[in-house]
């Protein structure tokens, strides 16, 4: 499989986080690239609806908004109110045109990680509802076990698909992150099962440096680390996702590097890593 047009790349706004969203927008649309995801601090102070309209205006689509969930918590207050949150990110994905919420659901290092995914579930249970009403739809990404203390539960994409398969619902699919999932031995399996339920709503890269020199802002560009890429994303399509591809880089430094620069080595490494 060869790499995929230029048109099917996406970028996250906190990839080039030094970069307010209009500077974003501008700079992609000038590179050809086809998408951008959101990140909700890239809204502050703004309308989600005149962000809409800038990036539709500069020929780029919204692709998702990023991010929901953190359901998970030991207090009760706590829940309740991740709730209502939710609620209130539902309607900003409308209102910014983002078919999909990235859920990062959550986890409380205070109680059992049993306990954390009954609390996953009931939270997405109770906006699912609105998620319908409104047209969006939720993406649960597992993430990495390394954040399994305190901002997910949800660590492999079997455990993703169980919740689906146990929610049941039309609105709620994954998001699959290659630096979350390349190490677990049953992603093949669990890509193919995900596409047989035709719930991928989200794929997202990077990779994975070594040595890590931070478990959050050390993401390398692709081609830089040791994932297999290519091999999960043919697994990807294969299993029938056609949607754009995200970069999604945390990187504290790559953000202090010249963002005009790091666009083209992204552009560089999506044509042949990707
Ligand atoms: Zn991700």
């Amino acid at each position: 499989m060869t790499s995929p047009e230029l048109s099917r790349l996406c970028i996250h706004t906190i990839t080039n986080k030094p970069w307010p969203i209009e500077t974003a927008v501008e700079e992609y649309a000038r590179a050809g690239i086809g998408g951008i995801t959101v990140w909700r601090d890239a809204l502050d102070g703004r309308e989600p609806s005149v962000v809409r309209k800038r990036i539709l205006d500069a020929g780029l689509a919204v692709v998702s908004l990023c991010r929901g969930g953190f359901f998970a918590s030991a207090n009760p207050a706590v829940r309740a109110e991740a709730v209502r949150e939710n609620l209130s990110v539902i309607r900003q994905a409308h209102e910014l045109g983002a078919p999909h919420v990235v859920l990062v659901c959550g986890a409380d290092p205070k109680q059992p990680l049993e306990d954390s995914r009954v609390q996953i579930l009931e939270g997405i249970s109770a906006i699912a509802g609105e998620a319908s009403r409104f047209g969006v739809r939720l993406a649960i990404e597992p993430l990495h076990p390394m954040y399994a203390d305190s901002r997910s539960a949800i660590s492999t994409l079997e455990q993703a698909n169980d919740i689906c398969d146990l929610l049941d619902l039309p609105e709620v699919g994954v998001a699959i992150d290659v630096y979350h999932l390349f190490w677990d031995p049953h992603l093949p399996e669990q890509i193919e099962r995900c596409g047989a339920a035709q719930r991928i709503l989200a794929f997202h890269v990077s990779d994975w440096l070594t040595p890590t020199r931070d478990l959050l802002n050390d993401r390398g560009i692709m081609g830089d680390g040791c994932i297999p890429i290519r091999t999960i994303r043919e697994q990807v399509v294969r299993a029938g996702f056609d949607g754009q591809i995200e970069v999604e880089i945390f990187s504290n430094s790559l953000w202090a590097s010249d963002q005009r620069r790091y666009l083209d080595r992204i552009i560089d490494a999506y044509r042949r890593h990707v």
